[in-house]
C-alpha cells in the first residue's frame, strides 16, 4: 500500500493551467509542468482499498491501486508495467479521458478523489522519457493476416493487440493521416498530434503496416479484403452527425461541429484550406448548440479564433452543480465546467432552436430560440418538454454550430457492400464482437455508438482477443470482464 495516511495528509492536486487570456492565443496544451515529486504525493493519497471501485469504474480495468503503490515507491518501470498490461495507450487517456475512475473512487465519498488521470498521463510520460516504451515486435509470427478498418483509438489498439499476437496486421484509414477522432476530431490544446505521432511510430516499428488514403467501400472494394485476409476488425467510428431540420438549415453560417473542428485541427497542422471553404469564427457571433464535449470543444476553438461572442444553449435543464451522495461509485449527472469555459462563454440551458434566420444572400444573421420547461409524465414517467410562452427571441449569429451528438456508423459504403447488419439504431449488430459475417469483427463507436476513448480502446482490445482465438482457438491476449459497471 501506499503512505496509510497519505489522504490525511495531502490535498488533492493537479498541474495548473495557463491562464485563459494566455492559452487561447496558442493551441498548445493548457497545463502547465507538475514535478514527479508532487505526483508521487498525490499516488500516496490512494488508500488501497479492499474493494478498489476506481478499478471497476475503469473500462479498461486499468489496476488503479497496484500502479499507485509503485507510483508512491518511485519504481516508475513497474507503474508503466501495470499501466500498459491494461491500456496501450495511456498517453492519450491520461491526457484526455473523462476518468470515470476517479468518480468511482472511494475516497470521493467524502474526499477529492485520488488524481488518477494525471497520475496515469505522469507515468506514460516517465516511460517515453526514460525509454521504458521501446517497439517490440512479436518474436514469432502466426503467418495469420488481419485487416483494420479505421485508425481510430478501437482500432490502434485491435492492431496493437493483434501485432503483438503474432498476426501480421494491416490499418486501412480513409483519411490523409491515422488517429480517427483523435487527430481530426479532438483539438491540439486537449491532444497535441505529436503525442499521436510518436505512438504511430512505435506501432510501425514494430511490424504494423499503415494504409492511409484507403477508403474501404469506395477505393478499395471489400471484397477483396475478405479474399486477401484470415479476419477483417472494423473500426470505422459513428460518423454521421445528428442534423437540426429546422427551417434555415441551408443558410451559408450553419454547420456541423465536425465540419468546423476537423478544418479546424488541419490549419493548425500548417494545412492549406482554399479561402471559399474556411469555417473561421473569428469576429462572429458564434451559436453553438448542443451543451456536450464536443460543444465545448467548438467554444475552445471559436475562442482561439478571436469570436465577437460565443454562446452554448442546450435543450436539457441545467444539472445540478454538486454530485447526489446516493449516486456513488456511478457516473454523477452534474454540471461540468471544461477548460473551454473557462476562456469565456455564455452558457444557457433548457433552450429549443425553432430557426435559422438569414439575410437576403442566404447568410445566417441570427437563430430564433426559446425557452422550455421539462415535465415527467405520471403515468410513463418520460419527461417531455413544452414550450414557455413569450419567450421566443432572436439572437444575432453568423456562425452555427451543430454539436448535438452522431446518429450512427456510416451505412453505404463498406457496410453494405459487406452485407453487414446493424440493431434498430444503425450500429454494426454483433454476437462478442462478431458480426453476422464469418471472420468480420467490429470495435468501438461502430459497434456501441457514440462514446469515449476508453471505451473504444477497450472494445478494440476485446474484439482482438476474440480474433485471436477465432484464428488460433486460444488467445494469449488479455480478457477484461466487460460485465462489470458500464460508466461514460
Ligand atoms: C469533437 C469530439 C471530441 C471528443 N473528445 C473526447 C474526449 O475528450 N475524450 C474522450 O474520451 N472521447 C472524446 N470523444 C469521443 C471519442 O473521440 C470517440 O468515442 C472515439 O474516437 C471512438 O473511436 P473509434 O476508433 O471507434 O472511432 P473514430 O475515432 O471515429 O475512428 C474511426 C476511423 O475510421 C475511419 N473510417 C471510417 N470508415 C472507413 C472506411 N470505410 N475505410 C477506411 N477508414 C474508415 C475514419 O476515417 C476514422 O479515422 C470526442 C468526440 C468528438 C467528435
Ligand atoms: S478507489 Fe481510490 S483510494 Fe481506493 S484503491 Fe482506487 S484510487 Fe485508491
Amino acid at each position: 500500500m501506499a503512505d496509510p495516511k497519505g489522504f490525511l495528509k495531502y490535498e488533492r492536486e493537479l498541474p495548473k493551467t495557463r491562464k485563459p487570456e494566455e492559452r487561447v492565443k496558442d493551441y498548445k496544451e493548457i497545463y502547465k509542468d507538475f514535478s514527479s515529486k508532487k505526483t508521487v504525493h498525490q499516488a500516496a493519497r490512494c488508500m488501497d482499498c479492499g474493494v478498489p471501485f476506481c478499478h471497476n469504474g475503469c473500462p479498461l480495468g486499468n489496476v488503479i491501486p497496484e500502479f499507485n503503490d509503485a507510483v508512491y515507491q518511485e519504481d516508475w518501470k513497474l507503474a508503466f508495467e501495470i499501466l500498459s498490461s491494461t491500456n496501450n495507450f495511456p498517453e492519450f487517456t491520461g491526457r484526455i479521458c473523462p476518468a470515470p475512475c476517479e468518480q468511482a473512487c472511494v475516497l470521493g465519498i467524502n474526499q477529492p478523489p485520488v488524481a488518477i488521470e494525471h497520475i496515469e498521463k505522469t507515468i506514460a510520460e516517465v516511460a517515453f522519457e526514460k525509454g521504458y516504451i521501446r517497439p517490440q515486435p512479436p518474436r514469432i509470427r502466426s503467418g495469420k493476416k488481419v485487416a483494420v478498418v479505421g485508425s481510430g483509438p478501437a482500432g490502434l489498439a485491435a492492431a496493437a493487440q493483434l501485432n503483438k499476437a503474432g498476426h501480421t496486421v494491416t490499418v486501412f484509414e480513409r483519411n490523409d493521416k491515422i488517429g480517427g477522432l483523435l487527430r481530426y476530431g479532438i483539438p491540439d490544446f486537449k491532444l497535441e498530434k505529436w503525442v499521436i505521432e510518436r505512438r504511430v511510430a512505435l506501432m510501425e516499428a514494430e511490424g504494423i503496416r499503415f494504409r492511409t488514403n484507403a477508403d474501404v467501400g469506395n477505393n478499395i472494394e471489400p471484397a477483396e479484403l475478405m479474399e486477401a485476409y484470415d479476419a477483417l476488425v472494423l473500426c470505422g467510428g459513428a460518423t454521421i452527425p445528428r442534423d437540426l431540420p429546422v427551417p434555415g438549415r441551408a443558410l451559408d453560417g450553419v454547420h456541423f461541429a465536425m465540419e468546423f473542428l476537423e478544418q479546424n485541427n488541419r490549419r493548425v497542422a500548417q494545412e492549406m484550406i482554399p479561402l471559399s471553404d474556411l469555417i473561421h469564427a473569428s469576429d462572429k457571433n458564434v451559436l453553438v448548440i448542443g451543451g456536450g464535449d464536443t460543444g465545448a470543444d467548438c467554444v475552445g476553438t471559436s475562442n482561439r479564433h478571436k469570436a465577437h461572442s460565443v454562446t452554448q444553449i442546450e435543450l436539457l435543464s441545467k444539472p445540478p452543480s454538486e454530485r447526489d451522495s446516493f449516486n456513488w461509485p456511478n457516473w454523477p449527472m452534474i454540471l461540468r465546467t471544461s477548460s473551454s469555459h473557462e476562456e469565456g462563454c455564455d452558457r444557457q440551458w433548457a433552450i429549443l432552436t425553432k430557426e435559422f434566420v438569414g439575410d437576403e444572400k442566404g447568410m445566417l444573421k441570427a437563430v430564433k430560440i426559446v425557452d422550455i420547461e421539462w415535465a415527467k409524465d405520471k403515468k410513463t414517467g418520460r419527461f417531455s418538454f413544452q414550450e414557455i410562452s413569450d419567450t421566443e427571441r432572436e439572437i444575432p449569429c453568423e456562425l452555427a454550430l451543430l454539436a448535438i451528438g452522431f446518429v450512427h456508423p456510416q451505412l453505404e459504403g463498406m457496410l453494405e457492400k459487406l452485407g453487414i447488419e446493424v440493431d434498430e439504431r444503425g450500429n454494426v449488430k454483433d454476437d462478442a464482437y462478431q458480426t453476422n459475417l464469418d471472420k468480420v469483427f467490429v470495435a468501438g463507436d461502430m459497434r456501441r455508438g457514440q462514446s469515449l476513448v476508453v471505451w473504444a480502446i477497450a472494445e478494440g482490445r476485446e474484439a482482438a482477443r476474440k480474433v485471436d482465438e477465432y484464428l488460433m482457438d486460444s488467445s494469449m491476449l488479455e480478457a477484461r470482464d466487460m460485465g462489470m459497471l458500464e460508466l461514460g
